[in-house]
């Protein structure tokens, strides 16, 4: 789009952003769609926070807590956290764009993993600065492409642990090893949008080295294991000094009235975490396993979600998505992703792995 001299410019590098893609819900055709396109939790959300959400309703009319009290006192709670160092937000998704806001701009370089979730270079576009990527190696981030790509114009590193679409981590040695290599000056963003679903003993989502570092946050979100990403709801645990840079910066009533009542409760039922980790544990095996016979191949993953590689190139990632989708199973693409031989799907219900593996099978035939 080209605009007229006399119109209003936007900032420059805006119009040089393509704009994030989401999973499709819809299948075109098909009367039914199921959908493992965008990582949602397959059991829905808990009951508790539907009925904290519907009860809610009753009080629209009043401004939320701006400061999302209740609900990071319930997390400081859960996670044994401090509650003044956690800033809520409308899902993590804002709180990057925050941070890229808060410590990023024209001149400065925001780096990420070469495969890394595509939200960060957009938000580093976004705020004027320029995104640089690492390379990776087996679809893993890599420290030392990591620490040999930073310059001193790097303000800040985001590293997505467990990466999507990937599914791989890197251990909380690599991690600290990250993060000792780099400059005292340099945040470092440990995204944990699936590290409820880890379950490798050498995992940390990022809290220890949080507590440790003035450089390091860490993101979480209530979209993934909570399924509740209707509400876009996040939180980050930061250093004093990102917090208060948060909070100067975000919204005043950035996260809504629903969606922290809906978070306080989804927090309290730990029995829908535990079924929802349970049947992502046990799909995702089966999945990969019957992938891996049919001749394809499938990284192993950590999250709720399966990297499908197709090597053959008759047989082609994009042919198959269409089949699928022909099937009403929607699936995304990784072409955005650098990966265009390979889809993303999200581990749903045992039926739905089965109409999955059913329609590759129908493919590859
Ligand atoms: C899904 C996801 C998020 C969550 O985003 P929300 O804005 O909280 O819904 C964050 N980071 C990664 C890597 C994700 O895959």
């Amino acid at each position: 789009m080209t605009l007229s001299k006399k119109s209003p410019q936007p900032r420059p590098g805006i119009l040089e952003i393509q704009p994030y893609v989401g999973g499709k819900a819809k299948a075109k055709g098909a009367n039914r769609a199921i959908r493992l396109a965008s990582n949602e939790n397959p059991l829905g959300a808990s009951s508790a926070a539907i009925e904290a959400f519907r009860a809610a309703a009753n009080s629209l009319h009043r401004y939320p807590d701006g400061g999302a009290t209740q609900l990071r006192e319930a997390i400081g709670a859960a996670e044994g956290l401090p509650v003044d160092r956690l800033v809520c937000g409308a899902g993590s998704d804002e709180l990057i764009q925050l941070l890229v806001r808060g410590y990023a701009g024209p001149g400065d370089e925001v780096l990420y993993s070469q495969h890394g979730f595509l939200v960060y270079p957009l938000a580093a576009m976004a705020a004027g600065a320029r995104p640089v990527a690492a390379t990776e190696h087996s679809l893993t981030a890599d420290v030392d492409a990591l620490l040999a790509a930073v310059s001193a114009r790097t303000r800040m590193v985001f590293l997505a642990n467990p990466n999507n679409p990937t599914g791989s981590y890197l251990g909380r040695q690599a991690v600290a090893r990250l993060r000792n290599g780099l400059p005292e000056d340099v945040l470092l963003v440990l995204d944990a949008a699936y590290a409820e679903y880890v379950e490798e003993a050498d995992y940390d989502a990022g809290a220890e080295l949080v507590a440790a570092h003035e450089n390091v946050a860490m993101l979480r979100t209530f979209s993934k294991i909570h399924g509740l990403a209707a509400l876009r709801l996040g939180w980050v645990y930061g250093p004093k000094a990102a917090i208060d840079v948060l909070n100067r910066i975000r919204g005043p009533f950035n996260v809504t009235a629903p969606a922290q009542a809906a978070g306080l409760a989804a927090i309290g039922d730990s029995d829908h975490v535990a079924r929802s980790v349970a049947s992502n544990a046990a799909q995702l095996a089966r999945f990969r396993e019957a992938v891996l016979t049919l001749g394809l191949e499938a990284p192993p993953s950590v999250g709720n979600f399966q990297l499908v590689r197709f090597p053959d190139p008759a047989k082609t990632a994009k042919a198959a998505k269409a089949r699928l989708a022909g099937e009403g199973v929607l699936v995304r693409g990784m072409t955005s992703y650098g990966l265009p031989d390979c889809l993303r799907i999200t581990i749903g219900l045992e039926e739905d792995m089965d109409s999955v593996i059913e329609g590759l099978r129908g493919f590859l035939a």
